[in-house]
């Protein structure tokens, strides 16, 4: 069994939620109540989205700040294209002020879909922040060590054509001292099985935590297509999509028990964890937990010693 020192991983499978910062009063409202359903679950993190470029800056610091003032340990992401290394300090000091120990360190969206001149920019690639931000601890003579986590792409990354290289590009994050990989969602466990045998023939022995994103409504069907490059919608979902027709509960329940039986054999395969990718609701996660009976999952040891970390 793979393991790593970050506190994240204590107990194995993690169980977590991927949140991102509302725009609106009637988003943050929202988005709070789902965090109020699911604490109740004892994530063992939760992690918050950044706008690439810095889109998002405060409105994700204020989540973050939000959410760690409840208990939960929060993983503000972080992406370095378009940022200068000042930049990226002051970001990085705001999120330990808030009490967050962790980062996800991302390359964000492509330049060019953000109309800006990227020749400029310090850094190309999310290594080279994993990289800034281990020296940047360094300098702080920071008392813990920041969790640090990486994207992983178990379908490819359609930058990089080359699955064996794209193997190299990733290793060099977990090099850099990344603690953990976090796959962008899929919907086909192939894949990501076949991607974990690979990531452990090159070495990496670093946790591997599955992104699922329970499918709900055409809608929610969109934004996973915007979300996610280089997933696959397997045919076998996509007939079970068609069968509902345009019946909004039976789309509902067709994702949520796709996404359950998905989950049910992850966790029959010893995955490290499941990263709920929740587009800031509740319902679909509470039943995926109910219906794979992990509905009181607590470990009172694990938060324990988590909390330690946190108050350190
Ligand atoms: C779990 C998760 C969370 C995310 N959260 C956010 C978010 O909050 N905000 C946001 O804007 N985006 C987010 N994204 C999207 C992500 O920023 C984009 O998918 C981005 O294109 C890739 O990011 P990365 O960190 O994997 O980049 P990288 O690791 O830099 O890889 C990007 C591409 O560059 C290639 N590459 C890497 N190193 C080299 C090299 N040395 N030479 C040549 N090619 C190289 C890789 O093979 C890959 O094709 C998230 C993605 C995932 C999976």
């Amino acid at each position: 069994m793979p393991h790593s020192k970050s506190p994240l991983f204590d107990s194995v499978p993690s169980f977590s939620f991927e949140f991102f910062p509302p725009k609106t009063k009637e988003g943050a409202s929202a988005l709070l109540d789902t965090i109020v359903k699911l604490q109740d679950f004892h994530p063992s993190f939760v992690s918050i989205t950044y706008g690439a470029g810095g889109s998002s800056r405060e409105l994700t610091r204020r989540v973050v700040t939000d959410i760690q003032s409840r208990g939960i340990p929060t993983v503000p992401h972080l992406t370095c294209v378009g940022h200068s290394e000042e930049e990226l300090e002051q970001i990085l000091e705001g999120y330990i002020k808030t009490g967050a120990r962790a980062i996800l360190a991302l390359r964000g969206d492509e330049p060019q879909q953000r109309n800006q001149d990227i020749s400029k920019d310090n850094f190309h690639h999310a290594y080279e922040l994993v990289r800034f931000i281990r020296q940047w601890e360094e300098k702080q003579k920071l008392p813990y060590k920041l969790s640090i986590g990486v994207a992983g792409f178990p379908e490819g990354h359609p930058d990089t054509r080359n699955r064996i290289r794209e193997m190299d590009h990733l290793k060099a994050k977990l090099d850099e001292g990344a603690d953990y990989i976090c796959t962008q969602l899929f919907f086909d466990n192939h894949a990501f099985f076949d991607y974990r045998d690979r990531c452990r023939f090159m070495g990496i022995d670093q946790p591997i935590i599955a992104g699922i994103m329970p499918v709900t409504s055409i809608r929610g069907l969109n934004r996973m297509a915007e979300l996610s490059a280089g997933t696959n919608f397997p045919a076998r979902l996509l007939k079970a999509m068609f069968r509902a027709g345009g019946d909004r509960n039976a789309i509902e329940r067709v994702g949520i028990s796709y996404a359950s039986n998905q989950c049910a054999e992850l966790l029959d395969e010893d995955v490290d964890g499941i990263h709920f990718y929740t587009l800031n609701k509740s319902k679909a996660t509470l039943e995926i937990y109910n219906n794979l009976g992990i509905n009181n999952y607590y470990d009172i040891d694990r938060l324990h010693k988590l909390n330690q970390f946190y108050n350190s």
